[in-house]
């Protein structure tokens, strides 16, 4: 039978409550049997100069969705040589799993870009697209982006998730500024974080 398998990418740099949040929603909603959390290896679309390590962020990850059944995290974006493109993965996870459904699942901002990303037509052809939104009221671009992508042929969807205004950057800034950031990240996450003294901690 096939499954219906969501691909949940990122620099996860951390990985936070709002990515477990969604990740928890996105399951529910739309009826995942199984995720893969994949930590890429070097952003494309942005700089980031206070990235910690693949296997520090891969790590945290783990320790992040150990408890939420059918999340599994991949190390395959950070064993490749070179750029990691969501094209690439997708390629290749559809070789894996020929029979199921690959479901990639994101924030709005992201959703809106696609289009940009690297060779859009080949994520477009591997799978279908679905957002989390990223501020309280849908904005009119993504409700055009919505739109224009179904017009297109590609199944995407927008999900009714409740916005957590939780990111990586605050975090990386409050730990800069010896700041409290329990209750943004998971403890697991925040003593890992601490042991290897990661983001000026
Ligand atoms: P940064 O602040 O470093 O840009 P980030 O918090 O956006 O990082 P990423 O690892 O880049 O985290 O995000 C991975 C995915 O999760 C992206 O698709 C992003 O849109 C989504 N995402 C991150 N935080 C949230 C949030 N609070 N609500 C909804 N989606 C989110």
């Amino acid at each position: 039978m096939s499954r219906r398998i969501g691909v949940y990418g990122g620099s996860f740099n951390p990985i936070h409550n709002g990515h477990i949040h969604i990740l928890r929603q996105f399951i529910a909603q739309l009826g995942l049997d199984q995720v893969l959390v994949i930590p890429d290896r070097t952003p494309p679309h942005k700089p980031a100069p206070d990235l910690a390590p693949g296997e520090d962020r891969f790590h945290m990850c783990r320790l992040a969705t150990a408890d939420i059944p059918g999340v599994m995290v991949s190390d395959m974006e950070l064993n490749r040589t070179g750029k990691s493109y969501t094209a690439d993965t997708l390629l290749e996870l559809k070789k894996q799993y020929p029979a199921d459904r690959l479901i990639l699942l994101m924030g709005e901002d992201m959703f809106c870009t696609v289009d940009h990303w690297y060779h859009p037509e080949v994520l477009f052809s591997c799978a279908a697209l679905a957002a989390a939104p990223r501020e309280e009221s849908m904005s009119e671009e993504i409700q055009n982006q919505l739109y224009s992508l179904q017009q297109r042929g590609v199944e995407s969807y927008i999900c009714p998730i409740p916005f957590l205004p939780v990111s990586s950057t605050q975090i990386r800034d409050l730990c800069r500024e010896g700041a409290d950031i329990s209750g943004l990240v998971p403890p697991a996450v925040e003593a890992y974080m601490r042991e290897k003294h990661l983001y000026g901690l």
